[in-house]
């Protein structure tokens, strides 16, 4: 018996390692592997590079998991060198890596090729599983040499921007942490590390130039950000008892930017304004609108001390990060401040502007000149286009890909991260996830997102400069639980970034992912259990056959433009929604009835029709109060089949899902759908297909 379950215990593990043999993320371009495997006994490394670099990435390979020595033999087991033959690699990051008999050759044009390269093989690189016998149960251990399979690879990324985003002020999080997310990085060849360091619940980085800006919003006396929103938003002194926060010393800025850049990371910092600045507004009210701090976000356009205050803040912040881009945020700014603020009014009517839009385009502007100066480029989100977009810019698309269409379009570079790049949103059935930003976003959706909009020319796609995840840390007030949502989508995102298309496989991706996992908790992250994965909801998995599937269908009120699904064949295509509305399946009608008839093509027997709505309090959507069913022949005179009320109580918290219709006996060619609006003003109805049977 006890033989026949360590034969058991042996097969999966027996597979695993067979299809195990090559993983790497993110997949490589071009891989070819050969019969046999190269064994790295007391190896050692050759390395031929010059300068400070070669030091560092000495360094780095010695104090690698593989105990590489180095050695000035030609001879060396892993041979790292810049090529000097003139191959050609198609960017400083490409890179060819060779494993044979003779051990195993790494070459590059420049040192961040060489860095990657060495990445791969630390992928490539693993030591045989034994198993271990405790008590009756056999445990898999990794031990012994490290053995790397014969490879022929030739490698580049598709994208230059490859980048994670990391939001240290709704909860702070430490430099030891944000090294540690930097290594991951490092492994999945991501290169721009997207520094969130302001936002309205503290001001991370201390400045020589305002002191006061940590010493009066770095702290809070409530921990959890949702808590301190609904409390007042109000700070403390570092030493009140129950104090939360942090900021970083100029020095762990520093140290954390080296730290970066050893890994060939560049640390993109993100200054908020004219929005998202009530922690400015608090350490110096006289830069809001009325005076007054803790009242609203947004900066005072209209007061010349605004641009002493912004143009010392980024001397400063250029002064720290050596970094090319630098993010000025940007996004969310309440604007109705402005149109109310006799300042900004005089403003607007020195520089001819007509309305605020163009006030916070002015002030853009300014900032982004003012940048240009100084040898920088300026990033923001996309709202920044909104009042006209500064010459130079570069915008960070995420209401969807329009803001980074419309920049490719008028020659302006894009970074896309639309939602399926929002780590916040919950990945599996956000019923049993922690408590998050409303979405769902499983890692398929994340793997299958191509950062490059269908709608571009190729001359346009030039300006799509790669893609980036985002992770907002509103509902992430602990280290673990920032892993948890990082990992492994990141490792999606990240082979979206680097791998083209066309070497991008799903089935082979999530099989990577799986042992993926295993590794990052052998190494003490908290990722996702994908293997535990539930999926999307059970009526979204299958499609369904109904008499209306591809029927002409017709609006009496339009669809919400934000929220379209995937088009007029949205309500009739079988297709149910999943948990999330953004998932092209449901479409949105907003403060309107839902009102739609669907022509069956001829007269038919029909005895159910139903629509399926969509609950979800903290995103203003609701039940419809009452639905309505009317069926016609001609298409003139409509008959009421019957109606149903609404027995979803309007206050349950959470995602409700309900259906709601007709049954009986009738005949019809025209059914029409009538959905009346919950009362709500501004609230939304959401629905996914109409079944009719
Ligand atoms: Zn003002």
């Amino acid at each position: 018996m006890k033989r026949i379950l360590a034969l058991f215990a042996l097969w999966p593990l027996w597979l695993w390692a067979q299809e195990s043999s090559i993983q790497i993320i993110p997949q490589p371009q071009h891989l070819e592997q050969g019969n046999g495997r190269y064994t790295l006994h007391n190896a050692t490394f050759s390395l031929r590079l010059d300068g400070s670099e070669a030091h560092e990435l000495a360094d780095y390979i010695s104090t690698s998991p593989l105990q590489l020595k180095r050695s000035r033999s030609e001879k060396a087991d892993v041979r790292i060198f810049l090529d000097e033959t003139g191959k050609n690699f198609e960017s400083d990051e490409a890179y060819s890596l060779k494993a044979d008999t003779t051990g195993i050759e790494i070459s590059a044009r420049h040192e961040a090729g060489l860095f990657y390269g060495f990445q791969t093989l630390l992928q490539l690189s693993r030591q045989p599983i034994t198993l271990e016998r405790v008590g009756c149960v056999l445990f898999p251990k990794e031990e012994g040499d490290f053995e790397v399979p014969y490879v022929n690879i030739d490698d580049a990324p598709r994208f230059k921007w490859r980048g994670m985003h990391m939001d240290v002020s709704r909860h702070f999080f430490s430099p030891r942490q944000i090294k540690k997310q930097l290594r991951m990085m490092a492994r999945y060849k991501l290169n721009r590390f997207h520094w969130h360091l302001t936002d309205d619940s503290g001001w991370r980085l201390e400045l020589k130039s305002y002191p006061q800006l940590t010493q009066t919003t770095a702290y809070r006396p409530v921990a959890h950000y949702m808590d301190w929103s609904e409390q007042g938003r109000r700070f403390c002194n570092k030493d009140t008892k129950g104090a939360s926060g942090g900021c970083y010393t100029r020095a762990e800025v520093r140290d954390i930017i080296d730290y970066a850049r050893r890994l060939h990371i560049t640390v993109v910092p993100e200054i908020e304004m004219p929005g998202h600045s009530w922690e400015v507004l608090a350490t110096f009210p006289e830069l809001a609108c009325s005076g007054k701090g803790y009242e609203n976000s947004e900066l005072c356009i209209g007061n010349d001390k605004t641009f002493t205050f912004v143009e010392k803040v980024l001397s400063e912040v250029m002064e720290i990060f050596p970094s090319e881009y630098i993010h000025i945020g940007g996004d969310e700014a309440d604007r109705s401040h402005w149109a109310k603020c006799s300042k900004c009014q005089a403003r607007m009517q020195r520089e001819g502007l007509s309305d605020v839009r163009e006030l916070q385009s002015y002030f853009t502007r300014r900032v982004e000149d003012f940048l240009a100066r100084h040898g920088r480029k300026m990033v923001g989100w996309d709202e920044i286009i909104e009042g006209g977009l500064s010459p130079r810019a570069t915008v960070m698309s995420w209401r969807g890909e329009e803001g980074g269409i419309t920049a490719a379009r008028t020659g302006h570079d894009a970074i896309m991260t639309p939602w399926v790049c929002y780590l916040d949103n919950a990945q599996d059935f956000p019923i049993y996830e922690p408590r998050g930003i409303g979405g769902y976003l499983p890692i398929r959706r994340c793997y299958d997102y191509d950062p490059v909009p269908a709608a571009l020319t190729e001359q346009e796609a030039r300006h799509i400069l790669g893609v980036q995840a985002n992770l907002w840390a509103e509902f992430i007030p602990t280290e673990a639980h920032q892993e948890y949502m990082y990992y492994p989508r990141l490792c999606a995102i990240a082979e979206t970034a680097w791998t083209k298309p066309q070497a991008k496989n799903y089935e082979r991706f999530r099989a990577k992912a799986l042992g993926e996992v295993e590794w990052l908790k052998r190494q003490g992250y908290y990722p996702f259990e994908l293997k535990y994965e539930y999926g999307d909801r059970v009526e979204a998995q299958h499609p369904i056959a109904h008499k209306a599937i591809g029927r002409p269908i017709t609006y009496v009120t339009p669809v919400s433009p934000k929220y379209p699904g995937s088009g007029d064949n949205t309500l009739v295509d079988g297709l149910r929604g999943g948990f999330t509305y953004q998932d092209g399946r449901w479409q949105g009608f907003e403060s309107k009835d839902f009102d739609v008839t669907i022509d069956l093509g001829s007269v038919e027997d029909i005895s159910h029709v139903e629509a399926e709505f969509i609950q979800r309090l903290d995103q203003w959507i609701w039940m419809p109060r009452e639905v309505i069913v009317y069926g016609s022949e001609d298409g003139q005179n409509f008959t009421e089949l019957g109606r149903q009320q609404n027995d979803v109580d309007p206050q349950i918290p959470g995602f409700q899902f309900r259906h709601y219709g007709w049954t009986g006996q009738a005949r019809a060619r025209y059914v029409r759908y009538v959905a009346l609006q919950n009362g709500h003003p501004g609230g939304w109805i959401f629905t996914d297909e109409i079944v009719v049977q």
